[in-house]
């Protein structure tokens, strides 16, 4: 690979120790390297795939001779629907390379309860047009060091996964302080996620179900972009099973001051 290149370790034990770390060094490069270039791969195939689709109904369209007006409209439609897909699939791109470059509005110290409430005002519209009980209860006084939109994506990506994989169970939303930490959990009462992909549904365009994630509108990076923007405000995430069935997402960050 391209970073291959590993030193032969001879000589003094500063020598050796320097010698292990460059090989140590070179190793990670290669790991992100490898990883860097199948995400590269992974994400031309999630779009070219919406385009092979909006190709084939093109040419079914000026290719069959005498099509009437409904299948027209049918396969007009489904072109529209490829096209919203690959507006997801680059808006969240394009969200995961403003996380990794850095460049990014610089974080305050912001409450999260409005931010919440503006989600759950949103997500409740959804839930009700998906015949979900969606439930909240949120303390006061959680601040935490961040941006409005990141929190936003936060909420939003946790609570839309909790509807879309919840095939009609209740979906709990809780927001509290706990010791120096602000909590958020997001809970379901879905299938869950099988216990071995739980240590990978954080990789980029990793889904357990692949047809099931396109059919609700996934595109595979909700997550990421949760665990990138959680990092960088120096937070966590975490995915569990719950006992009774379900799933639930934690994220823990520093309590701030709130601003006076
Ligand atoms: P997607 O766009 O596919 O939802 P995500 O990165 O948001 O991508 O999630 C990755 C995968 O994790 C999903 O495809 C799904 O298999 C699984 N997943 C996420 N949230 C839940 C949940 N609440 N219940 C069950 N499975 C989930």
């Amino acid at each position: 690979g391209a970073y291959s290149h590993r030193t032969e370790i001879r000589g003094g034990d500063e020598i050796a120790q320097l010698g292990e770390e460059f090989n140590s060094l070179t190793d990670r490069l290669q790991v992100t390297e490898n990883a860097r270039r199948r995400f590269v791969s992974d994400a031309s195939h999630e779009l070219k795939t919406p385009l092979a689709a909006i190709r084939l109904l093109t040419d079914s369209i000026l290719q069959t001779e005498n099509i009437d007006r409904e299948t027209t409209r049918e396969f007009v439609a489904d072109i529209g629907s490829e096209a919203e897909r690959l507006t997801r699939i680059t808006e969240d791109l394009l969200r995961l390379t403003r996380l990794d470059s850095g460049i990014l509005e610089q974080a305050a110290v912001e409450d999260v309860l409005p931010v919440l409430e503006q989600v759950m005002r949103m997500m409740s519209l959804v839930a009700q047009e998906k015949g979900v009980d969606l439930t909240y209860e949120a303390a006061e006084g959680c601040a935490v060091r961040s941006t409005r939109d990141e929190l936003y994506q936060v909420i939003y990506n946790l609570t839309d996964n909790a509807l879309k994989y919840s095939a009609g169970a209740a979906v709990q939303v809780s927001l509290r302080k706990c010791g120096g930490q602000v909590v958020l959990t997001v809970a379901d009462r879905g299938p869950g996620i099988p216990e071995e992909d739980l240590p990978r549904i954080f990789e980029r365009f990793y889904r357990v179900d692949k047809a099931r994630s396109r059919a609700a509108g996934g595109t595979g990076l909700g997550l990421s972009i949760v665990s990138d923007t959680v990092r960088r405000q120096g937070g966590t995430v975490e995915a569990a099973n719950r006992p009774g069935g379900g799933a639930v997402f934690t994220v823990r960050w520093s309590a701030e001051e709130g601003e006076a």
